[in-house]
């Protein structure tokens, strides 16, 4: 029996609202698999991505021995720019925080030469977004090019542009030709995480009267075999991942499932044998193809009344809200680190904090010593009382400059928690990341994983937080 008591959650397992959502008036709830229903190992999953794409490349000429995939190098939510040959980090303004060059990272001087003029604008192609974790091999792979680029170690010539067109074209490949999905079948606990979880949580929701919808864009063996996998041992009886869902559709071809119309075929046999459909989507069918709008005509909801839940910050997320007003929710693995990361830096930030504030009023001492001066000797004659001034403005000046060298590897640490290159992926400085606007657009709420949705129930009330403003009376904020 479960305990009716309220469990312990780590808050890194927890549901955290940009907007509003009433679990009790979502009436269906659609399912990405890869990275949101089925959690893989990223180490393992993107290192086999980048060995294939690196033996195609050496085979292509490149010189690629003694380089290697490095899951720390990027992050997701970093941004490739195709023109300067860079992976940057970018502030909810745009604003570039961080930079590397290839495998450089840039000095602030530097950075500041590359950016000063220019912000990170996502619907300008020389802006590459790292949507998911599936974009950790390309990221690593493109940097390490760019290195051997500039040595000249290339067999053709590249622009910085078509250097990432050719490796994106690799990195795409290895999903598509079958290698990579055949060798993660053949092994998928090297690959996939079981968590018993996000069984239960679906049980519960299905008896609680949702709809639940699979749109993955993986093909129809791959699905099946992954699913059973993550799935079929975790459920009572002789249960089946397939009963959990009103509707199973793979090959799903997102973000274009969400924005175009395409016809849906129907998945016959367990060997994926196809059909084109004719007349509306059965419940407990399976398919491939197909849209999002033919999806939402046939179950009779459409905009709020569905909630999607996936990894992909593009693909699944913005485009679903932003075409349809889904509801959405983003599976997002690194904050259980990250929150975990926060809260071991609590003491070190409460401490930063108060010199802060400290420094903002020797910082305003200082303004209002400067004034005084500029008044007396803007008199023309001498008081006497320049010199007193004087020493009051150097002495403010001093104290200042202790502030900060306590302040700077207080600071440091901060924007070094979980990645000493790029910090928290929600966090750009002292700023909310690019990726972090993103996640407040588009996604509802977001969460580390989907067993997260067990702890909080079907009949969850998920409530945004009041927001803060600069001008909030001092102690107000959240
Ligand atoms: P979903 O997350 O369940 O929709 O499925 C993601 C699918 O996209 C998986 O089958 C991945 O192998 C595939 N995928 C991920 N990255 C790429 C890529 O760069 N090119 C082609 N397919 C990809
Ligand atoms: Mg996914």
């Amino acid at each position: 029996m479960l305990n009716p008591e309220l469990p312990e959650v780590p808050r890194g397992r927890g549901i955290f609202c940009n907007r509003t959502l009433n679990m009790r008036s979502v009436q269906a709830i659609g399912y990405d698999m890869d990275y949101t229903l089925v959690d893989y190992r990223v180490d393992a999953f993107e290192r086999m991505v980048y060995a294939q794409a690196q033996q195609r490349l050496a085979s292509e000429g490149w010189p690629m021995e003694g380089l290697d995939f490095d899951a720390r190098m990027v992050t997701r939510g970093l941004v490739i720019d195709t023109e300067l040959g860079n992976l940057v980090k970018a502030n909810r303004f745009g604003f570039v925080k961080r930079a590397m060059h290839g495998t450089r990272m840039l000095e602030f001087s530097e950075q500041r030469e590359a950016y000063a003029q220019t912000l990170v604008d996502l619907s300008d192609p020389r802006w590459i977004f790292l949507n998911t974790l599936f974009s950790l091999s390309e990221g690593c792979l493109y940097a390490q090019a760019v290195d051997l680029m500039d040595r000249g170690a290339l067999p053709r010539p590249f622009e910085y542009a078509s250097l990432y067109r050719h490796v994106r074209a690799r990195v795409d490949a290895q999903h598509l030709e079958g290698h990579l999905k055949a060798e993660i079948a053949s092994a998928p606990d090297r690959y996939a995480v079981q968590d018993p979880e996000a069984a239960q949580a679906l049980l519960d929701q299905k008896n609680a009267g949702k709809k639940l919808l699979l749109i993955t864009n993986s093909e129809w063996s791959f699905t099946a075999r992954m699913m059973a996998h993550a799935y079929d041992r975790h459920l009572p009886g002789d249960m089946t991942w397939r009963q959990l869902f009103d509707l199973v559709i793979v090959s799903a071809r997102k973000p274009a499932f969400f924005t175009e119309y395409s016809p849906f075929f129907e998945v016959v046999d367990e060997s994926g044998l196809l059909r084109p459909l004719v007349g509306p989507l059965q419940p407990g069918g399976m398919y491939l193809g197909g849209s999002a709008a033919q999806v939402e005509r046939d179950l009779g909801f459409s905009g709020d009344e569905i909630l999607y839940v996936g990894d992909h910050m593009f693909g699944d997320v913005h485009v679903s809200k932003r075409t349809l007003s889904w509801r959405t929710a983003l599976v997002l693995r690194e904050l259980e680190a990250e929150v975990l990361a926060l809260e071991g830096y609590r003491p070190t930030e409460v401490r930063l904090m108060a010199l802060m504030r400290e420094k903002e009023t020797l910082e305003a001492r200082l303004s209002r010593a400067r004034l005084v001066l500029q008044r007396l000797f803007g008199l023309g004659s001498s008081t006497g009382e320049e010199a007193v001034a004087e020493a009051r403005v150097h002495d403010l000046r001093n104290q200042l400059v202790a502030l900060d060298a306590e302040i700077a590897p207080l600071a440091k640490a901060g924007t070094e928690l979980t990645n000493e290159r790029w910090g928290l992926l929600t966090r750009a400085g002292n700023d909310k990341s690019h990726l972090t606007r993103q996640i407040e657009r588009y996604a509802d709420i977001y969460t580390s994983r989907v067993s997260n949705f067990l702890h909080a129930t079907p009949y969850a009330y998920f409530r945004s937080p009041r927001g803060n403003l600069p001008h909030d009376p001092a102690g107000s904020r959240d």
